[in-house]
């Protein structure tokens, strides 16, 4: 397919701004796939505010919906997902294994080395160059598939089959959000049946642990945020209490509160050293906190040893999931309910507004998970 299409081009220190730029060309081993939706995920706006390095200009946007147009020259049929063809609907994932490395090889797609150092650093696929340009021929860098577009090139390792019972627009959001709440409830954070747990920050990742976690079995599930909008949300998505940390002086004192004793698994989902300390500060004896908010540059954190060793505490960091194995079960989750797409997508926006988009929610202002359509 030759054109040009729409794409939201970040160039550092300036606000996204929609240039028309060419449609990119799948190669082997990818496909072009025509996006429906985008999510707006936190992960680019750390990258826009320069918090998480990444080569300028760029198309950011990693999570997606849309339907494949065009499969590469020369892929092989075994590269394929089953049951994606020509036309279908799918879901795009933000971690896009190369497939080949000795950490895909173990199916540890989380760990892909090729996918850090060539996507993640220098904005490029897996033949070490972008598919996307300016209409002036200078490269843009990719951040994932560069999903803030009409169209995008994805390697095919990175795409599942989106079923007809899905809607199409927001099931954008299970190719990072959803993607990434099902690594750290599902493999991670060894949750139990009967388990208590803490969901630090529900955003639309600590939204979907709480659905998550209450699907694995967990019997209490106490969300912890700082705005009332999301917590009632978190409440009618299966968390048994909710705590504002705005008017508690102490969440954590809260939280033991409510559990006695401690919660066996503390997610933590916005990167933030005290909320960080606060996770594992709620902990029950033999209890888990689970990092999974992306800190900005080098945040640290300082946790007490004694009580770690004594109760026999971890701390465990989780990202995204294994995308060949877990995208599919993400989206049967959702089939099945388990994963409320329409209860976690609570705004949408056309390509034209992407900006006050990303504004929106540095402001704190979306609840739930905010979409991004393209048509
Ligand atoms: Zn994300
Ligand atoms: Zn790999």
């Amino acid at each position: 397919m030759t054109g040009t299409m729409r794409a939201a081009v970040w160039e550092a220190g300036s606000p996204l701004r929609v240039e028309t730029i060419p449609i990119p060309v799948p190669r082997a081993g990818e496909a072009l796939v025509q996006v429906s939706a985008c999510g707006v995920c936190h992960t680019d706006l750390h990258v826009m505010k320069g918090e998480v390095r990444f080569p300028s200009p760029a198309v950011l946007g990693h999570e997606i919906s849309g339907r494949v147009v065009e499969i590469g020259l020369g892929t092989r049929p075994e590269q394929i997902p089953a049951g994606i063809e020509l036309g279908d609907r799918v879901v795009g994932a933000f971690i896009m294994p190369c497939g080949t490395c000795r950490r895909c090889e173990s199916g540890r797609d989380d760990l892909c080395e090729r996918f850090f150092e060539l996507n993640r650093l220098r904005g490029v696929l897996y033949d070490g160059t972008s598919r996307l340009e300016r209409a002036d021929g200078s490269s843009l860098a990719m951040y994932s598939m560069a999903g803030l577009a009409e169209y995008c090139v994805i390697p095919l390792t990175a795409l599942a089959a989106l079923p007809h019972d899905l809607p199409e627009f927001e099931s954008a959001v299970l190719g990072c959000a959803g993607l990434t709440a099902f690594g750290a409830v599902h493999r991670a954070s060894g949750i139990t049946e009967g388990d208590a747990v803490a969901v630090i920050a529900v955003g639309g990742i600590g939204l979907s642990i709480v659905q998550l976690a209450r699907a694995a079995g967990a019997s209490t599930v106490v969300a912890v945020d700082l705005d009332d909008a999301k917590l009632r949300m978190a409440a009618d998505l299966g968390a048994t209490h909710t705590i504002n940390a705005r008017a508690e002086s102490d969440p954590v004192a809260a939280v033991r509160a409510l559990v006695p004793g401690g919660v066996d698994v503390a997610f933590e989902a916005i990167g933030t050293p005290a909320t960080l300390a606060q996770a594992v500060a709620m902990l029950a004896e033999g209890g888990r906190a689970v990092a999974v908010g992306i800190a900005a540059g080098d945040a640290a954190v300082s946790i007490p040893i004694t009580p770690l060793v004594r109760r026999a505490q971890s701390i465990v960091g989780s990202f995204g999931a294994r995308t060949r194995t877990d995208l599919p079960e993400v989206i049967r989750l959702s089939l099945e309910g388990r994963l409320s797409l329409a209860d976690t997508v609570s705004r949408s926006y056309d390509l034209d507004e992407v900006a006050a988009a990303f504004d929106d929610l540095g402001r704190g202002a979306i609840a739930g998970r905010a979409i991004v359509r393209m048509r």
